[in-house]
């Protein structure tokens, strides 16, 4: 074998080493959402379709890829984590997403709820309260494409009033309350999911439907998530 087709083998070896790498993930992928997602119930098309292509595997920290397709949440990195697949999904579901929708979400954490959200709808804003792990979803989002995912460092609890009002709001980190910031910046009609309970006991997952001014609020099933904090 001469130089040339040395080095053509190589990158040839190379490649297909890369593709198969992907096609490993994309298969991991799918069996997630076969036993994870349908196989507890989850239904809705949309948020199927966006975990079957979200690379979770990217959001992750690197010495934690192998796990990112596993039915658990891992960490992130500042004492924060990424959630279950599961109930990435089961909070996905329970906004009743449509296309042109406009959301907020606090507690931005890696991006990767932020990337599931930005698959199905128009646009996304997502705040996140400790500035290296706001910092880094931000590169990462926009290394992959994500453009309609907008990522602020902040305090969530005052939400995002200049670009509100939101079609749907998802909180991903344990309030003791529902902040009312929140509540006043959701559409008529908008739906908002939210862990909520005292920081020492159980915490549930509540589900929020605004209606004229009426707020009618469900509690679905306990759930573990980091607190809520706030920047004094
Ligand atoms: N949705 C994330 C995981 C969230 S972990 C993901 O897909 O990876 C919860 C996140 O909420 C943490 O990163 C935490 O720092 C953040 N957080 C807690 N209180 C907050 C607040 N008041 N405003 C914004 N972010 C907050």
């Amino acid at each position: 074998m001469n130089n040339r087709s040395f080095l053509i083998y190589g990158l040839a070896l190379c490649f297909s080493g890369i593709l198969i790498g992907q096609n490993d993930y994309v298969m991991q992928r799918e069996q997630m959402v076969k036993t994870q997602l349908q196989a507890r119930g989850i239904k809705d098309p949309l948020t199927l379709y966006s975990m079957t292509n979200v690379p979770r595997h990217e959001f992750v920290p690197k010495n934690l890829v192998e796990y990112a397709y596993r039915d658990g949440a891992l960490p992130i990195g500042s004492d924060q984590t990424i959630s279950q697949p599961y109930i990435v999904a089961f909070m996905t579901e329970t906004l009743k997403l449509k296309s042109t929708d406009r959301v907020l979400e606090i507690g931005t954490g890696s991006g990767y709820q932020a990337a599931v959200l930005g698959k199905i709808v128009d646009s996304v804003y997502t705040i996140e309260i400790i500035k290296d792990l706001a910092m880094s979803a931000k590169s990462r989002l926009k290394n992959l494409g994500y453009h309609n995912v907008v990522v602020k460092w902040g305090d969530g609890y005052h939400g995002w009033p200049e670009k509100a009002p939101f079609d749907a709001i998802m909180v991903t980190a344990g309030a003791e309350a529902i902040p009312q910031p929140l509540l006043d910046q959701l559409k008529d009609g908008g739906h908002m999911v939210i862990p909520v309970g005292p920081s020492d006991n159980v915490t549930y997952l509540v589900s929020v439907l605004k209606k004229k001014d009426r707020i009618i609020t469900k509690e679905l099933f306990p759930v573990r998530f980091v607190p809520f904090t706030r920047n004094e």
